[in-house]
C-alpha cells in the first residue's frame, strides 16, 4: 500500500515511511492510495475472530511493508486484556472493546478501558509499539514533543513509557487539567517520560511546541517528533473497533448499523468513514459536537469555518474543544472524488483562517451519500443525558459520551441498531458527574490513590528557550 497526500504534491510513500512523520511535505495529510474492500463473505468470516485477529485482518493491507509475523506480534502485544481492563467491573474485558446493551437496539461501545480511561489508548498503544519497532529497525531514536490539555498527553505517555529509543517531553498547563488527569501524567516515574508543567494556559504550551518545530536545525539535531491526531496509524487503528462493534450488534451480516461519535479533531469518526468505505454496512455516521460546533455547522450547511482561539469555548467536554478539525481534510478528499487540486485550493483558505462553502459547487449534496449527519450538545444537555442514562439504564457515562448519546438519540431510526462510542470514563471528569448525579464516579481498581502518589514534573515559565535547554540536556539520556 502506498500513501499519497490529500494535496497531491508529495511522492507516494509506504507505511513505514510515513509512520514517524507528521504532515506530508506539501502540507496535506497522508491517505492510502485506495481502501481495501471486504465483501459479505469476508465479513462473515470475521464473526469468529477475537480483537487481535480482527485487527490483523483489517490493518494488514495498510501496513504491508511490515512482515506479517512482525505485525501479528505487535498487534498481539498491544491488544491484551491486561492493558484494556480498567473499566467497569461487569465489563467483558476479553472483548477489548466490549459492547454494552442499554436497551433493544441501543448500545454503548466501550473504548475507554485502557490505561488512561479514554479511547485514545486504543490507537496510541499500537502507535507506541509501531514506533519502537520502526526505530529499532533503523537504529534511530526519537524525542516526542507535545502539548496537552489532558487526554492526548496522558495516552501518549502511557503508550511510550519504557519504550526503547523514545523519550517524551509533554507540556501541560500547570493548572489546566482535572486533578485526576494531572495525577495520571505527573505520577509516572519512567525515566523516558518528561512532564513539563508550564506556568500558563494550554495555548502557551502549544506556542512553545510550534516555536520549537519552526527551528529546523534544533528539530533535526535532537530528532524531535510528534504523536498528533493526524497520524495515519492512529486513524487506521481506530477503524478496527467499528468492525468489532458491527459484528457484535448486527443480527445478520449486511444489516445496516448506525454509529454516533463524540467528535473534535474528526479522527474517530474519520475511522468510521474509512470502515464504511471498506465495505462495513454502516448506515449513519452521526457527528456529535459540543458548543464548539465547527463540524456540526459544516454537516448542516456545507460551510466549513475554522474558529479563532478567542472563539473557542472551554466546556465540560474539554477534549472536544477544538477550533478546527485537523482530520477533516481526509474526508473532504474523498468527498471531492479525491480531487487533490481542489483540496489544495480549499485549504489555502483554511490555512489563512478563512471559511469555504461546498454548497455552490454541488459537492455538499454528496455528503448524505457518505452517511454523515450531525448535531451539537451543550453543558445542560450533557448533565441531563448523564442523569437520564444513570436513571434509566444504571450506567454512568462521562461528558463526552453524553454529547454523543444526546445527538445520537436525535438521529436514531426505528429498527436500525445505534452504537454510541464511549470516548472516556466518568472517573476522569468528577466535577461534572457530581453536578449531574450528586455523587462521585467510581474509580477503577488500582487508581483509587492516584493523587497521593509521588510526582515527577518540572515546572517552567512559558519560555521556549528554557524548554529547548531542558530537551537538549535530556535528549540523549
Ligand atoms: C480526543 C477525544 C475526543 C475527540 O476525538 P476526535 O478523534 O478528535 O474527534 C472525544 N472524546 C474524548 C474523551 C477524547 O479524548
Amino acid at each position: 500500500m502506498r500513501y499519497i497526500s490529500t494535496r497531491g504534491g508529495a511522492p507516494a510513500q509506504t507505511f513505514l515511511e510515513i509512520l514517524l512523520g507528521g504532515l506530508a511535505p506539501d502540507g496535506g495529510l497522508y491517505v492510502p492510495e485506495c481502501y481495501p474492500r471486504f465483501g459479505r463473505e469476508e465479513l462473515a468470516a470475521m464473526r469468529g475472530m477475537d480483537y487481535r485477529e480482527l485487527a490483523y485482518t483489517v490493518l494488514s493491507p495498510y501496513m504491508d511493508d511490515i512482515p506479517p509475523a512482525d505485525l501479528k506480534a505487535l498487534i498481539h502485544r498491544t491488544y491484551t486484556t491486561a492493558t484494556y481492563s480498567h473499566g467497569r467491573r461487569d465489563s467483558d474485558f476479553t472483548q477489548i472493546t466490549p459492547v454494552r446493551r442499554l436497551e433493544e437496539g441501543l448500545y454503548l461501545l466501550e473504548l475507554s478501558n485502557g490505561p488512561t480511561l479514554a479511547f485514545k489508548d486504543m490507537a496510541m498503544q499500537l502507535l507506541g509499539n509501531l514506533f519502537e519497532y520502526a526505530l529499532e529497525r533503523t537504529g534511530r531514536d526519537l524525542n516526542i514533543l507535545g502539548a496537552t490539555s489532558g487526554d492526548t498527553g496522558s495516552a501518549a505517555e502511557y503508550a511510550m513509557r519504557g519504550k526503547r529509543r523514545i523519550r517524551v517531553f509533554m507540556l501541560a498547563p500547570e493548572h489546566g487539567m482535572t486533578p485526576f488527569q494531572q495525577a495520571q501524567m505527573w505520577t509516572l516515574q519512567d525515566p523516558n517520560i518528561h512532564n513539563i508543567a508550564i506556568r500558563g494556559v494550554f495555548d502557551d504550551c502549544q506556542d512553545i511546541v510550534k516555536n520549537v518545530s519552526k527551528d529546523i536545525e534544533f528539530k533535526e539535531k535532537y530528532r524531535i517528533g510528534a504523536v498528533n491526531s493526524i497520524n495515519w496509524a492512529r486513524v487506521a487503528a481506530q477503524v478496527v473497533y467499528y468492525f468489532k462493534a458491527y459484528l457484535a450488534v448486527a443480527r445478520e451480516i449486511g444489516e445496516p448499523v448506525s454509529f454516533s461519535v463524540p467528535s473534535g479533531n474528526f479522527g474517530n469518526v474519520c475511522a468510521g468513514h474509512i470502515a464504511r468505505m471498506m465495505g462495513l454496512p454502516i448506515r449513519r455516521l452521526i457527528v456529535a459536537t459540543n458548543e464548539n460546533d465547527v463540524l456540526d455547522e459544516f454537516f448542516r450547511t456545507g460551510v466549513y469555518r475554522p474558529r479563532s482561539p478567542a472563539e473557542t469555548r472551554h466546556t465540560s467536554s474539554p477534549s472536544m474543544d477544538i477550533s478546527k478539525a485537523s482530520n477533516f481534510e481526509r474526508f473532504v478528499f474523498d468527498l471531492t472524488g479525491r480531487d487533490a487540486a481542489l483540496v489544495r485550493d480549499l485549504w489555502r483558505e483554511v490555512d489563512q483562517g478563512r471559511a469555504f462553502d461546498l454548497k455552490p459547487s454541488g459537492l455538499f449534496e454528496r455528503v448524505s451519500g457518505f452517511g454523515f449527519v450531525s448535531g451539537s450538545s451543550c453543558h445542560a444537555n450533557r448533565i441531563a443525558t448523564i442523569r437520564m442514562v444513570w436513571e434509566r439504564y444504571g450506567t454512568m457515562i462521562d461528558t463526552h459520551t453524553a454529547d454523543g448519546l444526546k445527538v445520537g438519540l436525535e438521529h436514531r431510526e426505528a429498527g436500525v441498531p445505534l452504537v454510541c462510542l464511549e470516548t472516556a470514563l466518568p472517573a476522569k471528569f468528577e466535577d461534572a458527574i457530581r453536578e449531574a448525579l450528586g455523587r462521585a464516579p467510581e474509580r477503577p481498581a488500582g487508581l483509587v490513590d492516584l493523587e497521593r502518589l509521588p510526582r515527577r514534573v518540572q515546572v517552567m515559565d512559558p519560555d521556549t528557550q528554557a524548554v529547548k535547554d531542558y530537551i537538549a540536556r535530556h535528549a540523549n539520556d
